[in-house]
This record gives structure tokens, C-alpha cells and sequence, in this order.
């Protein structure tokens, strides 16, 4: 599926919860933020069904995230529905590794490829500020349990302020080197101000390449991380949704005011 640019979208995202574990102070208010009612949820079967006609128009890739995309009930049963499409090769998670240790093997023999855990810092105290309460320790348990579980590779996603060389992302570089694991830098990013550049070691940031379209937990697919465009695939049905956002994806991002990372996924 191409869109207006020649660009060819066959990388699907989907957030399954707008809910989390962690409050990273970057991502979500202190006071938590108002969550999408049950109803709004999409259901298992929404989810695989939408999935299937992205993946009929050329979708062969595919991200879970949320969100926490662990904290939904009965993911590693979404995890199969997803890997039993026909037509995915490249299934993977991007999740903060939190619950990783209890999932990280049942994850992957439902067909879970690969896994991005997200680790800004490997220092216990800076950990729970940035996180708010986090345990830096059950991140790196759920690192060695994803390495262990074969989900390979395993990568760190790792935000940064303005540079790879900022003192916590050295050492978060270090572990990621004595440890055999791959790091992408992500400059912190404003949705409303519309701050976004390149991610460092991934793909993300550069709009002439972006092949993604991004499905919300409440059903609206975004073809433009930075930009207000959603579909409601609820309302318009799966198929015209995908056509609509394929169509009208910008050519480069703007701002997105309606929407923040916790609830499409970064
Ligand atoms: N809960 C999962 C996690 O922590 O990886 C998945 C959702 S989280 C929104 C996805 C990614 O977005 C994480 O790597 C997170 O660090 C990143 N992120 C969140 N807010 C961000 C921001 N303002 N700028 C850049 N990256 C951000």
C-alpha cells in the first residue's frame, strides 16, 4: 500500500491499553490521566480482525505497544491472534520490561519475535524519579528473561534530553555494550510543540521514510505520529479507515494536540 509520497506503509503499531505501570515524566502526568472506558477498549477480535485487512494491504510488520502493552489482560493470548495472521514476518513488543520476567517465555512461544524494553537509566534512584516509583531491577530481570526467552534482538530504547552523551545515557550505552544488546537514542519529544528529529540507531523521525500507520487502544488509526489525523475504524469501518489514512498521511509531521505517547505508543 503506497501512499501520495511513494511511500510504502506496511508497518502497523498498535496500542492496546492506555494504561501503565510506570509514570515517566516525559510521557504522563503525576496525577495519571483520565483512562478510556472499557466499551472504548478494542476488543481481541477488533484488534486481529483490523490486523488481517491491514496485513490483505500490505502490512508485514508489526509493533505491540500501549501504553503498558503488558498490564492488558490476556496479551499473550492477543500475541497469538496477532502471530497466526498470515502475512506478518516481523512481530515485536515495545514494552518498559517491568512484568517482562513473568512473560517474556510465554510472549515468545506465542510467536512474539522480538522486544524494545525501554531503559533511560540504569541507576536505581534517577530510575524511580524519571519513572516515578519504578524498580530499575525487575527491567534488568526483564531484560535477561527476554534474552533468555529468545526474543532476539533484544533493544534498548533509551530517551534522551539533547545527547547520547549525557551521563545516563553513557552508562545505559555501557550495560547495553557488556550485555550484547542493541540501543536507539530517542530525543525527548513534544507532541503539541511538534519537537521530533531522527531516532539514533532506529528508523523512526524521518518523514520521507515513514512506512507507519498507528492504531490507537480506543480504535483510532493515526497515519502521522505529529499530526491531529485519526480514523475511527469503529465508525468507518477497517478497510475505509486504512484507505483514508494511507491516502491522507502528510508528507511530514506538524503537531498532534489531541493525543499523547501513553495513549498511541510512541
Ligand atoms: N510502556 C511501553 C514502554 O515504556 O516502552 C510502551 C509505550 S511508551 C509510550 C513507547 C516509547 O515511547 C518508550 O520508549 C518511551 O520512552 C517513549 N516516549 C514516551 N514519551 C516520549 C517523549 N515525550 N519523547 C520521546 N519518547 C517518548
Amino acid at each position: 500500500m503506497f501512499d501520495r509520497f511513494d511511500r510504502n506503509l506496511n508497518y502497523l503499531r498498535i496500542s492496546v491499553t492506555d494504561r501503565c505501570n510506570l509514570r515517566c515524566i516525559y510521557c504522563m502526568p503525576e496525577e495519571g490521566i483520565k483512562l478510556f472506558r472499557h466499551e472504548e477498549i478494542l476488543t481481541f477480535n477488533e484488534i486481529q480482525g483490523f490486523t488481517k485487512v491491514a496485513v490483505s494491504k500490505g502490512v508485514t510488520k508489526v509493533r505491540i505497544t500501549g501504553g503498558e502493552p503488558l498490564v492488558r489482560k490476556g496479551i499473550t493470548a492477543l500475541v497469538r491472534m496477532i502471530s497466526d495472521i498470515k502475512g506478518i514476518k516481523d512481530l515485536s513488543m515495545t514494552t518498559n520490561g517491568i512484568l517482562l520476567k513473568q512473560y517474556a517465555n510465554e510472549l515468545s512461544a506465542a510467536g512474539l519475535q522480538r522486544i524494545n524494553i525501554s531503559l533511560d537509566t540504569i541507576d536505581a534512584g534517577k530510575f524511580k524519579t524519571i519513572t516515578r516509583n519504578g524498580n530499575v531491577s525487575e527491567v534488568l530481570e526483564g531484560i535477561e528473561a527476554a534474552k533468555s526467552a529468545g526474543l532476539f534482538p533484544v533493544k534498548i530504547n533509551c530517551v534522551i534530553k539533547e545527547s547520547k552523551e549525557e551521563e545516563e545515557a553513557r552508562a545505559v550505552t555501557r550495560f547495553c555494550i557488556d550485555n550484547n544488546l542493541e540501543i536507539r537514542y530517542i530525543l525527548q519529544m513534544d507532541l503539541v510543540k511538534g519537537h521530533f528529529s531522527t531516532v539514533d540507531g532506529g528508523t523512526g523521525g524521518n518523514c520521507s521514510l515513514c512506512n507507519r500507520l498507528r492504531l490507537t487502544s480506543n480504535g483510532k488509526l493515526k497515519p502521522c505520529l505529529f499530526s491531529n489525523l485519526e480514523f475511527d475504524i469503529r465508525e468507518l469501518g477497517f478497510e475505509k479507515a486504512i484507505m483514508l489514512a494511507a491516502e491522507l498521511k502528510p508528507e511530514c509531521g506538524s503537531t498532534n494536540e489531541t493525543d499523547a505517547f501513553y495513549n498511541i505508543g510512541g
